[in-house]
Parts: C-alpha cells; structure tokens; sequence
C-alpha cells in the first residue's frame, strides 16, 4: 500500500508513564484517507496530529455514521512490540461497515496502515506492564449534504493514544447496576457492530450507575429484558458452581475478542464454557443459592475486569466475597503474559511489528 509520509516539525515529549491515563494524549501523527462512491480508498497519508476540518452538513454529524476499533500496541519484555489478533478487530470493523452502509477497507491494506503507523510512532508505545500504545481506528460518513442515504463519502482515520495501566492501583473488583429501563440495543438493530451511536445511548444508563455508587450497568436484552447481553461496554461472563457461562452472540451483543480469546484459553485450561442464553432469573436464583462463584466483564481496555457487586433493585448482592476469583485472576495473569510478550504464545495471537 502506498502511504504518503509528512513527519511533523514539532515533535511532542511523551509524558511520564504513570501519568499517561486513557486516551488523554496522542502521538505526533495520525493516519488519513478518503473515499468516494466509484473510485474507492485514496490518498492514503500520514500526517501531523491535529484537528480536522468538516463541512457543517458532513454526514457523521447529523446522521451518527460512524463506526471505530479499538486495539493496543504492546511493548514486549525482549523490548519488542506487538499487536494482538489485529486481523480480529480489521474483519470487526468491516462486519461493522457493512452494518452501517460504510465502505470495507481491504484487510491487507488495513494492517499494513497499521504496522507503518506503529512503526512510526514506536516510541510511544510505553515500556512499563499494564501500559500500551491504544490504537484508534474509525470510519465515518462525510457527504457534504443533509439528504438521507447510503453515504457517498467517507474517511477513515488512525490515531494512537499511548495510555497507562488499567490496574494502577490493583485489580479491585467493581460495584455493577443492572440496568432493568434503558437497553444498549436490540436484535436487527447495531449492537454487533463497534458504532460511536451505540455509545450515545448507553451513556445515560452509566451516569445513572455512577450518581448510585455503581461502575457500570449490566445490560438485558431489549426485547424482554430479560436475558443478560453485556456490562458497561464489555462482555460478561459468569462462573456458576464450576462451569463458565457467557451470553451468545445474539446480534444485539459485540463480538469481543477478548471473550473469544477468555473462550479460547478457558477451553484449553480444561474449563467447560457455555454459550448461550442466560437469564436474570437465572442470574438471581445462583446470586439467592450461592452457587455464583465469579463474575468479570471483559474487554481490551482491562483485559478482566472482576465484579464484586452487584445491585437489583433496592437488593445488593456481594460475589466471591467481593474479591476477584481464582479463574478471573487466571485469565487475567494468563491473557496479559501472552499480550506483554512474557510468555510463549500457543495460540499464534500475537503479531509483531
Ligand atoms: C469493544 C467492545 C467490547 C469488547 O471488545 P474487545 O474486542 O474485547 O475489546 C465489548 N462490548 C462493547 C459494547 C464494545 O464496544
């Protein structure tokens, strides 16, 4: 793929990595091309970071066309650096296009935007465990007109956000709302798909989680509000008197790849995993016998993210004693070794640069 270079004159000091945060600062450059009905991707470039320019009638801003990704660069303990499963979010975000009426990227070209940008921009990618160089694709509509249809004009964009650990100050587990009003989505509606509108509408439901005490909500299903879909804006699972179950991929759920890759070794580290529908009913009665043993969300951004309450109503429920659990903190340990390059890596996830 041919890529024009413009390397910035200014470039920035990266910060100390234990003030790093998430998504707070950016590298000193980000990818950019566009597309046109008929002629397809062109003027693929990198650029200096910095803000962009629209036309006020630009569809994104009126009509929400937009869908994005979200993976990491990881510094290696050899000093290396790699990304994990990159061709996992590249078909993502073309199941993602596809559902938004938003023009595919060629999957090839898609990963060589992706290692010319890291190669770039290495020395953001921050050395310490637990850090990363957060990599942002998107895609969003950018016709230049308020008539309603499948776009004619896109852009896609790159920009890399070296970020800190998620578990600064240890892996504590959190205090989880189960959201029985709003819903994330619905079955035929864009709850598969990674879209900025999908994010528009959960946040209130997550504001109102924060105002209680709570971290995030647990989503029900939009129809009978009655099966578990996801928390916050990761996927869930539950380990119920030894078996591990997590909600199938109904349409309305996002296809994590860590719950693929959470399937994947648990399968391998002798656990029986179930996919399938899971109930509220279900979840109480386990939370009422005690047979719930753990439950975590699961995600890029935490890898695992323990949750040790959880809240119905005007009930309050604690899980595993409000610690993290033995197979929570297994996955953790186990995911993390193969992301950081501290371990072998059996399952060919890994991709380096
Ligand atoms: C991105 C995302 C996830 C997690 O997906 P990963 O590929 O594991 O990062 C889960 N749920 C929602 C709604 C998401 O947007």
């Amino acid at each position: 793929m041919d890529i024009q270079i413009t390397k910035t004159a200014a470039p920035k000091v990266m910060p100390p990595e234990n003030e790093l945060g998430f998504g707070k600062y950016f590298t000193d450059h980000m990818f950019v091309m566009d597309y046109e009905e008929g002629k397809g991707w062109y003027d693929a470039r990198i650029i200096p970071f910095g803000n962009i320019s629209l036309h006020p009638a630009s569809t994104v801003l009126h009509y929400g066309a937009e869908i994005f990704e979200g993976l990491k660069a990881y510094r290696r303990i050899d000093g290396g650096v790699q990304l994990f499963r990159p061709m996992e979010n590249i078909r993502r975000m073309n199941n993602s296009a596809e559902r938004m009426s938003l023009p595919a990227i060629d999957e090839q070209d898609m990963l060589d935007i992706l290692t010319t940008f890291v190669k770039l921009e290495e020395r953001f990618v921050p050395k310490s465990f637990g850090t990363s160089l957060y990599l942002r694709p998107f895609t969003f509509g950018n016709d230049e007109t308020l008539g309603v249809h499948a776009v004619k004009r896109a852009t896609f964009m790159l920009i890399a956000s070296p970020s800190g650990s998620y578990y600064k100050e240890g892996i504590n587990p959190v205090g989880i709302m189960i959201e029985s009003e709003d819903v994330r989505t619905v079955r035929g509606g864009t709850g598969y798909a990674k879209c900025g509108g999908n994010y528009a509408a959960s946040t209130r439901a997550g504001e109102r989680a924060a105002k209680k005490g709570y971290s995030q909500v647990l989503w029900l299903d939009g129809v009978e509000r009655k099966y578990i879909e996801e928390v916050g804006a990761m996927n869930v699972m539950f380990k119920i008197d030894g078996v591990v179950v997590t909600p199938m991929l109904t349409g309305s759920i996002l296809p994590g790849i860590t719950r693929k890759s959470c399937i994947e070794m648990l399968k391998k580290l002798g656990y029986e995993v179930q996919e399938r529908l899971f109930s509220m009913e279900e979840l109480l009665e386990s939370l009422e016998k005690g047979s719930l043993e753990e439950a975590w969300g699961c995600g890029t951004a935490a890898v695992v993210s323990p949750i040790g309450k959880l809240a119905y109503g005007d009930k309050e429920y604690v899980i595993g004693g409000g610690k993290i659990g033995e197979v929570t903190q297994r996955l953790y340990d186990e995911l993390t070794a193969i992301q950081w390059g501290k371990a072998e890596d059996p399952f060919g996830w890994t991709y380096k640069i």
